[in-house]
Parts: structure tokens; C-alpha cells; sequence
């Protein structure tokens, strides 16, 4: 029997081929990467749907051959992918409708996107005599000659509270 020594969840930078399922696994995506010793030592990927499969229906030490573990209850591994993939991409659309409507109100109330100043992470927008608000995926950040001084989540009305409260538009503030 093999054992598995260590599972790890990593940003593959090569693309590999899940162990459970078969499906591709692209460079850049997470996955579960996982170390077992036999006679040898063996290093196999995961994807999440596999790795929250299997933590479901294995016990320790239940053993599958590659690319069948979805057949040891196919409905549920759908239900999964469904479940982490389709919700994924949904939420990631959220996120960019968000993410938009939060850029739009700022150049609507005077900000300006400094395009130069862009690092992939963050888009950064500036307005004279004002903090700057970088939009990231996960956070907003407003920062000033001193450095970055709120942290807010990417969310509209946070965005709105947070430069009302900084004093940096007032109430006739224009809504998008
Ligand atoms: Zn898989």
C-alpha cells in the first residue's frame, strides 16, 4: 500500500493531469500536489474537485487507480465540479462586474486611472490633493505620501463608506 507523505495545495507552473479524474490541469491553476512512497516516491496532481471528493467519500488508505475516481460515485464528483468549478466562475464574474461599477464610480467622481502606474495587481486611480485608490482583485487600498492607510474589500459601498469617511467626496457624491 502506498502512503501518501504530504498534500500540498500549489499554483502549478506547468500544466499537469489530474491523478483522480484525468481532466487537464492548466499552468497557473491551484491544485493538490501529493507526495506517496511505495517502493519509490511519487509526486501525483489533483485537481480541487478530486481532492474534495476524495476527502469525502475515502477512507484512509482506500486506494483507486488513475484517472477512476470519479467512478466511485459519479453524481457526487459532478455535483462537486458543479459546485467548485461553476461556483468558481460565477463568483469571478461577481467579482469583475464589481471590480468594474467600483472603477466607473471613481472616474464619474474625479479620479483619473493612472495606467503607467499598473502593476497587474492592482489598477491604480488618482485624483489631485487626494489619496490614491488602487483596485486589486482582493482588496481596495487607498494610500497617501505615507503609505497605504485603509484596506477595504472589494465591494461598492465599502468603496463609498470608505472615502466618505476619509473625507475624500462628500454627500453629493455622484452613484453609478
Ligand atoms: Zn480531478
Amino acid at each position: 500500500m502506498s502512503e501518501c507523505l504530504k498534500s500540498k495545495l500549489v499554483n502549478t507552473r506547468k500544466h499537469h493531469v489530474c491523478f483522480g479524474c484525468g481532466r487537464e490541469i492548466p499552468s497557473g491553476s491551484q491544485a493538490f500536489c501529493e507526495t506517496w512512497v511505495d517502493d519509490t516516491i511519487n509526486t501525483t496532481y489533483l485537481c480541487l474537485v478530486c481532492e474534495s471528493f476524495a476527502s469525502t467519500v475515502l477512507e484512509y488508505g482506500d486506494e483507486y487507480s488513475e484517472h477512476s475516481l470519479p467512478e466511485c460515485d459519479p453524481e457526487l464528483w459532478e455535483c462537486r465540479r458543479i459546485e467548485i468549478e461553476e461556483g468558481d466562475k460565477m463568483n469571478k464574474r461577481l467579482m469583475k462586474k464589481t471590480k468594474e461599477r467600483c472603477k466607473q464610480f471613481l472616474v464619474e467622481n474625479g479620479w483619473k486611472h493612472d495606467v503607467d502606474n499598473d502593476d497587474g495587481d492592482y489598477e491604480s486611480y488618482y485624483k489631485t490633493t487626494h489619496p490614491i485608490v488602487d483596485i486589486g482583485n482582493d482588496e481596495i487600498v487607498f494610500v497617501d505620501n505615507n503609505g497605504d492607510f485603509l484596506h477595504l474589500p472589494v465591494n461598492y459601498y465599502a468603496l463609498i463608506g470608505g472615502l466618505i469617511e476619509c473625507q475624500m467626496i462628500d454627500m453629493g457624491y455622484k452613484s453609478v
